[in-house]
Formats: structure tokens, C-alpha cells, sequence
């Protein structure tokens, strides 16, 4: 996420709250572009209105920051395990390009995927890709009746 925040800003800080997370080699590639780590622990945020004006740290420091992006780890809100599909290594549904899961007659398209970005043009264009490929097996499967 830091290298594509990188491209908005100059002004940029990793504040990884007190874990360490980041390999030596990664602290000196961030460095070498500009980019700051913060490895103490964060005590809370603060702003007006919904928007970040300053990172209070728990040794009682602070820092004036005016935005920041959140690294969240993903969970599926529903659950459908009992139909059998896997899981990718994101926890999203694993599909082929035709959004097919590995159960037969299960398809899977948009968020349920976490296949990379998350947005509402892939959503809409994998469900697309579901209709034409459930079309598809049901005239399949008509033809294949009438032999
Ligand atoms: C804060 C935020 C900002 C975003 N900003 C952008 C943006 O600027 N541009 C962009 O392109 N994308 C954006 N996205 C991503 C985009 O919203 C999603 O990629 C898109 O909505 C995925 O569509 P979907 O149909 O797969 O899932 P969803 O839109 O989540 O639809 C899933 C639906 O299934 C329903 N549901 C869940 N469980 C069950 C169940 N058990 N039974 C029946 N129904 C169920 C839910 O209520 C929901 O209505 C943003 C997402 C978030 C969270």
C-alpha cells in the first residue's frame, strides 16, 4: 500500500503501531524513497468531522498528519462454506475466469472473490461473466439432453 500512496504524496508515514513488521530490507527500500516509519504504539486518532488531523502516540508524542489509509485484513461477511467451494489465499471465493467455482453449478463474482481491487466495475463485469457462463452451461446441458 506505501508504494501506491507514494504516487499521491511526498509526505508520507508508515505507522506500523508498535509491531514490527517490517524487514530491514524494506526499511531501507522505503527510506531510500522518502518514505518514514513509525514503530510506536498509537494511542488513538484525532480529528474534526471525520478527517484525520493528528496520530496521538501512547509516549505522548504526536503527529500533524492530514489524511491516512488503513491496511485491514478481509473477512467474509456471509458464509455459504456447506456449498464446498475453496477458499484463495485472501479468504475470497476461488473461481476461473468464467467466475465457475469448483463446485459444479456455483458461481462467484465481485467482493465474495477478493481477487485484487475491489471495485464496483469488476463486480458488475464479473457478474456479467457469470450470466453468460450460466447461460452457456444451461444450453449446454439442453443439448447435451437431447442427444
Ligand atoms: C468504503 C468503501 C469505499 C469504496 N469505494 C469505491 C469506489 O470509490 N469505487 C469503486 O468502484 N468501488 C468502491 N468500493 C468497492 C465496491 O463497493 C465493491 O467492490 C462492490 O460494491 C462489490 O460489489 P458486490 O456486488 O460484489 O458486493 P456488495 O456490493 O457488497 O453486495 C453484496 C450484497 O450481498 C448482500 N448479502 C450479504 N450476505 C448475504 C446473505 N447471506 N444473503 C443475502 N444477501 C447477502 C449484502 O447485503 C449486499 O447487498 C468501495 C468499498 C468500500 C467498502
Amino acid at each position: 500500500m506505501a508504494k501506491v500512496v507514494s504516487n499521491w504524496t511526498n509526505d508520507l508515514i508508515i505507522f506500523t503501531n508498535g509491531r514490527k513488521v517490517l524487514s530491514p530490507e524494506e526499511k531501507e527500500l522505503l527510506k531510500n524513497n522518502g518514505i518514514g516509519i513509525n514503530e510506536k504504539k498509537i494511542s488513538s486518532l484525532i480529528g474534526k468531522e471525520g478527517l484525520l488531523e493528528k496520530i496521538q502516540l501512547e509516549d505522548g508524542t504526536s503527529v500533524l498528519l492530514e489524511g491516512g489509509f488503513i491496511a485491514s485484513e478481509w473477512k467474509q461477511a456471509a458464509s455459504f462454506d456447506s456449498l464446498g467451494y475453496t477458499l484463495n489465499e485472501q479468504g475470497g471465493i476461488t473461481t476461473d475466469s468464467w467466475q465457475r467455482t469448483n463446485t459444479e453449478g456455483l458461481y462467484a463474482c465481485g467482493d465474495t472473490r477478493i481477487a485484487g481491487a475491489s471495485q464496483l466495475i469488476i463486480a458488475a463485469a464479473e457478474g456479467s461473466m457469470a450470466a453468460i457462463a450460466v447461460n452457456a452451461a444451461l444450453i449446454e446441458e439442453r443439448y447435451s439432453q437431447d442427444k
